[in-house]
C-alpha cells in the first residue's frame, strides 16, 4: 500500500489496521523539521486504501505548510481513518487510534478534523498525551477549534477585501459554501460586520436556520461558486476551485476555511488569469491548528488569539508580494513555507 509514496518526501507513513476495533487508515507524517508533526484526524468514507492514503498525504503536506507559515513549532501530519461500513463501537475505534498515536512517541500530535469531535479526542487522550482539541481546562486553550478557524478566515477576508477589492466587508456580498462548524460562525461574524450573505449547504435545515437569522439569500449547492457575490468563501470540502467553477465565478476574491481548495496546480493560474484574488486556504484557515498548538503547549487563549490575529497581516504580505511578482498567491505562500521548513531542516542537520 505504501510503496507508491515511500521514497518521496514523506518522513513516515503508518498503516492502521486493527479489524477488532474497526480501525483502518493511515497516519502520514510529512515533516518534523519544525517540531512534532501536528494535524487532525479525519474519519470519512473512502472507496479504497489508496484513496485514503492519497488524501492523508495531500493533507499532511498542507499541514506542514500551514504550521510553518503560522509560526508554530510543529511539523505537518494527518491521520485519515476509513469510516467502517457496518456498526462499530466509536470509543473502541478511537482507543485503538490513540494506541497508534502513542506508539509514535510524540512524533505525531493529533486533534479533530472532518468527522471527528471533541469527545473522540477525549477518548484518544485515555491512551496518549499527544492529542489536543480536548475540552478546555483551567483557563488554558482547548476545545473545539472551529471558532478560531472562523476568526482567522474572517481576519484574512477583511484584509484581502481591502487589498483586492478596495472595500470594507460592510459594502460587500459573500457567498458561503457550507454552513457547518466554521461556516456557521463565519456567517455570524460577516453579518455582524455588515456584509450581505448568500448561503448554500447540503443540509437544508442548517442553511435555512442561518439564512433566517442573518436575512441571507439561499442558492442551490450547484450554484454557489457562480453566485452573484463579491467574495466566494468555500467552507465545505476541498477541490472546489477547478476550471469549470473558476470560469463561472462572478466573485473577485476567494477566501474560505476548506482545506485544499485548488483542484489542481493549474487552478491557481486560472484564477490569476481571470483576475480573481485567492487567499491560500492554509494561510486563512490556520486558526484551528493555532488553538490546538496552544493547548498542546499548555498556553492560554490569549496566546492563541495573538497568533490568529497575525493571519491578517500575513495575508497582506502574501497578496502584496504576489501582485509585485505577477504570481499566484498560493505559489508565493508555498515558497515562503518551504523556505521556513528548509531553514529549520538545515539548522537541525
Ligand atoms: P462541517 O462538517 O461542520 O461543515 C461542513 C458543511 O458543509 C456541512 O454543513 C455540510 O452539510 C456542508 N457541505 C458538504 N458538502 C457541501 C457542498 N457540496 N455544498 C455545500 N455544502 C456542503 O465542517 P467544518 O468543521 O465547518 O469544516 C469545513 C471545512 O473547513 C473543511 O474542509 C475542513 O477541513 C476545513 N477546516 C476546518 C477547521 C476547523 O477548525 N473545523 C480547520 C481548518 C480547516
Amino acid at each position: 500500500m505504501f510503496e507508491a509514496v515511500n521514497g518521496t518526501n514523506f518522513e513516515e507513513l503508518v498503516r492502521l489496521d486493527e479489524p477488532r476495533s474497526g480501525l483502518s487508515g493511515v497516519i502520514a507524517i510529512h515533516s518534523t523539521a519544525l517540531g512534532p508533526a501536528a494535524g487532525g484526524c479525519r474519519l470519512w468514507q473512502y472507496p479504497s486504501d489508496d484513496a485514503a492514503l492519497a488524501d492523508a498525504c495531500r493533507l499532511a503536506e498542507g499541514m506542514s505548510y500551514k504550521n510553518a507559515l503560522a509560526g508554530l513549532p510543529f511539523g505537518g501530519a494527518k491521520a485519515v481513518l476509513r469510516l467502517p461500513e457496518g456498526p462499530f463501537d466509536r470509543d473502541e475505534l478511537f482507543r485503538a487510534f490513540g494506541r497508534a498515536v502513542r506508539a509514535l512517541d510524540g512524533r505525531y500530535v493529533t486533534a479533530e478534523d472532518v468527522g471527528t469531535r471533541v469527545r473522540d479526542m477525549e477518548v484518544v487522550g485515555e491512551e496518549t498525551r499527544h492529542v489536543a482539541g480536548r475540552t478546555a481546562r483551567g483557563g488554558l486553550a482547548g476545545g473545539d477549534p472551529s471558532p478560531w478557524t472562523a476568526l482567522g478566515v474572517f481576519e484574512a477576508m477583511t484584509v484581502a477585501a481591502r487589498h483586492a477589492l478596495g472595500a470594507d466587508l460592510s459594502e460587500l456580498t459573500v457567498a458561503v459554501q457550507g454552513t457547518g462548524n466554521v461556516g456557521g460562525i463565519l456567517c455570524r461574524m460577516l453579518a455582524d460586520a455588515g456584509a450581505r450573505l448568500v448561503l448554500a449547504d447540503m443540509d437544508p435545515a442548517r442553511r435555512d436556520r442561518l439564512a433566517a437569522i442573518h436575512g441571507a439569500r439561499i442558492v442551490d449547492v450547484a450554484d454557489i461558486a457562480a453566485a452573484e457575490a463579491d467574495i466566494f468563501a468555500p467552507c465545505a470540502l476541498g477541490g472546489v476551485l477547478d476550471a469549470q467553477s473558476i470560469a463561472a465565478m462572478r466573485a473577485k476574491l476567494v477566501c474560505g476555511a476548506a482545506n485544499n481548495q485548488l483542484a489542481g496546480p493549474e487552478a491557481a493560474a486560472l484564477l490569476l488569469e481571470r483576475g480573481i484574488a485567492y487567499v491560500p486556504d492554509y494561510v486563512a484557515n490556520a486558526g484551528g491548528i493555532i488553538n490546538v498548538a496552544a493547548e498542546y503547549l499548555g498556553e492560554g487563549p490569549l496566546d492563541a488569539e495573538a497568533r490568529v490575529m497575525a493571519i491578517g497581516p500575513r495575508v497582506a504580505t502574501i497578496l502584496a508580494q504576489a501582485a509585485r511578482e505577477g504570481q499566484p498567491p498560493s505559489r508565493v505562500a508555498d515558497r515562503m513555507a518551504q523556505d521556513v521548513i528548509a531553514s529549520a531542516a538545515r539548522l537541525a542537520a
